[in-house]
C-alpha cells in the first residue's frame, strides 16, 4: 500500500477487502429462551474450543495482515503500514460492520507485548517477532505475576543470572493468561537482588517452547482454564532478547502496564468488558415478574447509568491516547466503575433469582448467571485490583497523601 494513500482511497480499498472476505454483520435479536443463555465473564471454553477459535482467528489475522489492514500505524520496516491513527480508526469502524472471528487470543500479544517490544527491544527481536505477532502467526503472553508478587509487582523473585551472551532464568509465574497457546512471553526477572526492589529488575522476551519452560493450566472456579502457572528451570535466554537496560525493567514493565490499561479500556469503550448483558438482565427481571418492583427498577436504572459512565470515561481516555498522550487515571476510574457495576449486577441477579442462582432448575437464563457471579472476583483483580485503583484515584486524582509504605 502506498505510504501517501489518501484516507478516501484507503477506505475504498478497505471496504473492497472486507466485502470480498467477510459477511456483513447481522445483529440477531435473541428472544428469551432461545439459543445460548451464557453470561460468563471469563472464557469458559475447552482446550479444543480454544484451539478451534485460534485457528479461525489466525486465518483472519493472516489474510488481513497480508492485505495491509492489520498494523496500520506500525513502522514500515517491521511490517506496519506507517499510516496515522485516523486510518486505523477508519478501518476499525468499517470492520465493525462485518462478521469477523473473535481475536481474544491475540489481545495480550498485540495490546501489551508488541508495543513493549517496539519500545524497548533490540532491532533483531523487533525484526524477528513484530511481523509474526501482527500477522497472527504467533501468540504472546505476559509473565509478570508470581505467587508472592501481584499488586506489588516489584517484589517478584524469578531470577535471571548472566552467563556470557545468555541469561539463565529460574522461578515461577502465575495467572499467566493464554500461556498454553503462546509461542513467546514477556517475562520480568530479578537481575540484581541487592538493589532496591524497583531497581533490580530486567525484562526479556522468552521462547515458551525453550527447554525448562513448563506450563500448567489453572482451573477457575467457573470451570474454564484460561490461565496458568508457568515454571522456569534454568531456561536460557539470549542477551539479544533483553528488553531495555539491565536492571531497567521497571520502565519496561510500566510500558506494558500502561498499554494493558489502554487495551482493557479500549475493550470497554467498544462495549466489551465481560458481557455484562444489560438487555438479558432486563429480560430476566421481566420474566421473573419483578419489572414493577420499584426497588428492582431503581437498581436496574443505577446499573444502566453507571455502565454508561464507565464507557464515557473510557472514551475520554481513548481520545487522550489518540492524541499521543498517556492514559491517565481515567483508566483506573473506568475499570473501577465497571467492576463496581458488575457487583450491582451480581447483587440484583441474586435478589431476583434467590436459590435458583446456585441450584440448576434447568430453567433457561437463570442458573447461567452463576458463572457471571463467580467470574466477578477475577475481574476485580485483573489489570489492577479495586483497592489498588482506589489508591491511585486517592493519590493522583484527589491528591491524598501517599500510602506510608510507598513514601519510603
Ligand atoms: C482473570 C485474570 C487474568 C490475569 N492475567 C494475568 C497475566 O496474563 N499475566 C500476569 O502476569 N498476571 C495476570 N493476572 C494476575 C493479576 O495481575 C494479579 O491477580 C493482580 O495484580 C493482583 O495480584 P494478586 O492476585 O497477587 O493479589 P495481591 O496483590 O496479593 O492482593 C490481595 C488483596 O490485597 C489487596 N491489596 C494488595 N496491596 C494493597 C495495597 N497496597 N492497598 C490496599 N489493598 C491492597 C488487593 O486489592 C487484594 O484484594 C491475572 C489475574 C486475573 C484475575
Amino acid at each position: 500500500m502506498p505510504e501517501t494513500i489518501s484516507e478516501q482511497d484507503f477506505e475504498h480499498s478497505a471496504l473492497a477487502f472486507l466485502e470480498a472476505n467477510a459477511e456483513p454483520r447481522v445483529e440477531a435479536r435473541q428472544s428469551w429462551g432461545e439459543g445460548s443463555d451464557q453470561v460468563s465473564i471469563l472464557p469458559e471454553r475447552t482446550l479444543e474450543e480454544e484451539r478451534a477459535e485460534l485457528t479461525a482467528a489466525r486465518a483472519w489475522a493472516q489474510k488481513r495482515f497480508d492485505a495491509g489492514f492489520s498494523w496500520i500505524t506500525g513502522p514500515v520496516e517491521f511490517g506496519g503500514q506507517g499510516l496515522s491513527r485516523e486510518y486505523q480508526r477508519s478501518y476499525d469502524a468499517l470492520e465493525a460492520g462485518f462478521a469477523t472471528p473473535p481475536m481474544s487470543a491475540y489481545g495480550i500479544g498485540l495490546g501489551m507485548v508488541a508495543p513493549t517490544i517496539l519500545a524497548h527491544a533490540t532491532d533483531e527481536v523487533k525484526g524477528r517477532y513484530l511481523r509474526p505477532l501482527w500477522r497472527g502467526d504467533i501468540v504472546a503472553c505476559q509473565l509478570f505475576s508470581e505467587p508472592g508478587a501481584g499488586s506489588d509487582l516489584a517484589s517478584l523473585k524469578t531470577r535471571a543470572v548472566r552467563d556470557g551472551d545468555e541469561w539463565i532464568v529460574t522461578g515461577q509465574k502465575v495467572w499467566t493468561s493464554g500461556a498454553h497457546l503462546s509461542e513467546i512471553g514477556e517475562i520480568m526477572c530479578r537481575t540484581n537482588p541487592d538493589a532496591p526492589k524497583h531497581k533490580g529488575l530486567t525484562g526479556f522476551v522468552v521462547d515458551m517452547h525453550a527447554p525448562g519452560v513448563e506450563v500448567r493450566p489453572l482451573r477457575q472456579m467457573t470451570g474454564g482454564a484460561s490461565f496458568n502457572e508457568v515454571f522456569f528451570t534454568e531456561v536460557r535466554i539470549p542477551d539479544s532478547h533483553r528488553l531495555g537496560d539491565v536492571n531497567g525493567g521497571w520502565t519496561v514493565a510500566l510500558t506494558t502496564l500502561m498499554n494493558e490499561r489502554a487495551a482493557i479500556g479500549g475493550g470497554m469503550a467498544s462495549g466489551g468488558g465481560g458481557n455484562m448483558g444489560t438487555q438479558r438482565l432486563i429480560e430476566l427481571v421481566r420474566h421473573q415478574g419483578r419489572a414493577d418492583d420499584p426497588l428492582v427498577r431503581q437498581q436496574l436504572a443505577d446499573i444502566i447509568i453507571n455502565g454508561r459512565v464507565a464507557s464515557f470515561t473510557n472514551l475520554r481516555a481513548m481520545a487522550k491516547i489518540a492524541t499521543g498522550q498517556l492514559p491517565g487515571p481515567e483508566m483506573s476510574i473506568s475499570k473501577l466503575t465497571l467492576t463496581m457495576n458488575m457487583r450491582r449486577v451480581s447483587d440484583l441477579v441474586a435478589a431476583v433469582l434467590g436459590p435458583r442462582l446456585v441450584a440448576d432448575t434447568g430453567e433457561w437464563g437463570t442458573y447461567a448467571w452463576s458463572k457471571f457471579v463467580l467470574g466477578l472476583p477475577g475481574m476485580r483483580l485483573a489489570g489492577g485490583t479495586d483497592e489498588i485503583l482506589r489508591n491511585i484515584i486517592g493519590e493522583r486524582v484527589l491528591g491524598l497523601p501517599k500510602e506510608p509504605s510507598a513514601q519510603k
